[in-house]
């Protein structure tokens, strides 16, 4: 401690989704005053995030990226103190009884927009009363919610006539980046270490294996952003839909833990456009529009937040709760070549190309019938960008729940999506050990050509896809004559 806390203004940053020192809401708001002393926090809670399913892959990138972040902020003077509690009921007095005995007179955060994260900042808030002052800033959005909506100012519920909306915006009013602050003249805390692993949520994937897919830091955050820009943003449009390229930029993590912002990736955008590049850049903005989309959704619409479907009739649903279908799912041996080749991609890596995940997520639903929410849960245990608004909404739309969802009727068809987006059946061999000598068309459905063309350890197909696409339909249709008898 370089100064007694009693006479130096104390400033807290409690860092959440946002470890990153360049661009970031409250970081900036802590530093606006240049006499304040100003530490970072950090709140590790396993029970918590145990119950939110949040994936061990994902907690270990949190974790390499704090130690980078702990330096970073070491060179603004700003130390980064780590807080421990079970999970956020016991963490609300933790911290509050930290920023008493700290004489911090004002506290920034980023918004969390889900629900258990709103209601543990309104105990804190309660807590401190007048003690400390509590600034809430929005960040995670280009445009925060609440500010994109309809003529009758309600929300809404449909992507389209929202991203004319939220473009038309941006065009008036870019968003502004901010600069990273100015090195500290005080300090009022020490620094404490970031843990190398939190018990209970070890990562699935090798340590080696994701230190290397998903290296932490924000500047390998921006590497990726500006090689993927000036590599394959071009192509973008036409190769974002192939998994066996590297078309799209996988920089999901780095947006979930905040290690990157996405107003850094849409300016980074912009100035590739600015050089002529395409439609490329075009469609990769819609995809951060997706991004705002579905946390506007779960800000406006928060029952999704408690399990429930956007579309609440959908619930009378009878989905089918078979154990055996789901772990033949979630292993990869449902037969079906794609799906099989995208599950195992999820346990290999961490992560998985999103036409992959709506291929795998209608699969689930449809055609095993099984409950999406148990899908929903299987990727945020996996996925190292596990984010609850994304995955719900893009869970609801694959089942059919959801806001602006597929239709019930139209069903993707995992052999026509096989052979129309891994045509060569590269992805399917990289993932499927037991198919790679299958040459040609064949990888698409083996079984197709008889016994002859199938390993010995590649399973059936667990599935008739057109008579499970029937249930499916008239399940929908029944729901949808009762819900009209009812309204
Ligand atoms: C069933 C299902 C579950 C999903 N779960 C998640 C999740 O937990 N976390 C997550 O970040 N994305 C999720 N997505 C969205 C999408 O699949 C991923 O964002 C994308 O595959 C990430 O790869 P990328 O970074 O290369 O994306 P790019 O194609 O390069 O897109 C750039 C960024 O835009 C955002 N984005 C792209 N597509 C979507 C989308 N459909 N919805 C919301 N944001 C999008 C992501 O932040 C992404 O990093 C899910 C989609 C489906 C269908």
């Amino acid at each position: 401690m370089s100064r007694d806390s009693n006479t130096t203004r104390h400033h807290v940053l409690w860092l959440r989704q946002d470890l990153r020192v360049a661009d970031n809401t409250a970081l900036h708001a802590a530093c606006r005053d240049p006499e304040a002393a100003v530490t970072a926090l950090y709140a590790v809670t396993p029970a918590q995030w145990q119950a939110h399913d949040v994936a061990g892959v994902r907690i270990d990138l949190e974790l390499r990226q704090l130690r980078l972040l702990q330096a970073d902020l070491a060179a603004l003077a700003i130390p980064l103190v780590i807080i421990e509690a079970a999970d956020y009921q016991a963490l609300v007095p933790v911290l509050a009884d930290w920023l008493r005995r700290h004489g911090v007179a004002e506290l920034h955060g980023n918004r969390q927009y889900e629900v258990n994260e709103q209601s543990r900042d309104a105990a804190l808030e309660a807590a401190l009363g007048s003690d400390v002052r509590c600034c809430w800033h929005h960040d995670q959005c280009i445009i925060a919610p609440g500010r994109v909506l309809t003529a009758d100012h309600r929300p809404y519920t449909v992507f389209t006539p929202f991203k004319r909306n939220w473009l038309a915006q941006l065009m008036t009013a870019p968003p502004p980046m901010l600069p990273i602050p100015a090195r500290r003249r005080q300090q009022c805390a020490t620094s404490t270490p970031v843990p190398a692993a939190v018990a209970g949520l070890a990562s699935h994937v090798a340590p080696a294996l994701a230190g290397q897919l998903w290296p932490a830091g924000e500047d390998a955050a921006h590497d990726r952003l500006h090689a993927f820009i000036s590599d394959a943003g071009a192509h973008y449009d036409s190769q974002r839909d192939l998994p066996a390229c590297n078309g799209t930029s996988t920089l999901s993590p780095y947006l979930a833990a905040g290690m990157l912002s996405p107003r850094q990736c849409l300016h980074a955008a912009w100035q590739q456009q600015a050089h002529g590049a395409g439609n490329g850049m075009a469609t990769w903005i819609s995809e951060l529009c997706w991004r705002d989309f579905y946390k506007h959704i779960l800000v406006h619409f928060p029952h999704v937040c408690r399990h429930q479907a956007f579309k609440r009739e959908t619930d009378a649903i009878a989905w089918r709760h078979d154990e055996a279908l789901f772990q033949a799912w979630c292993q990869g041996r449902t037969g079906f070549p794609i799906v099989d080749a995208a599950m195992r991609q999820l346990l290999a890596t961490g992560w998985m190309h999103n036409r992959l995940r709506m291929i795998t997520a209608m699969f689930l639903s449809k055609d095993l019938f099984i409950d999406w929410r148990w899908g929903e849960r299987h990727f945020m245990r996996h996925l190292v960008d596990g984010d609850f608004a994304a995955n719900n909404g893009g869970w609801q739309w694959s089942a059919s729940t959801g806001n602006d969802a597929a239709p019930y009727f139209r069903i993707f068809n995992p052999l026509l999506q096989s052979r129309k987006f891994d045509p060569e059946g590269s992805f399917i061999r990289r993932f499927v050990p037991e198919l790679a000598g299958l040459d040609g068309p064949d990888i698409h459905a083996p079984h197709a050509h008889g016994p002859s063309l199938l390993a010995a350890d590649y399973p059936l197909p667990v599935i008739d896809h057109g008579r499970a696409r029937d249930h499916a339909v008239a399940q929908f249709k029944a729901l949808a004559t009762a819900t009209a008898r009812t309204t």
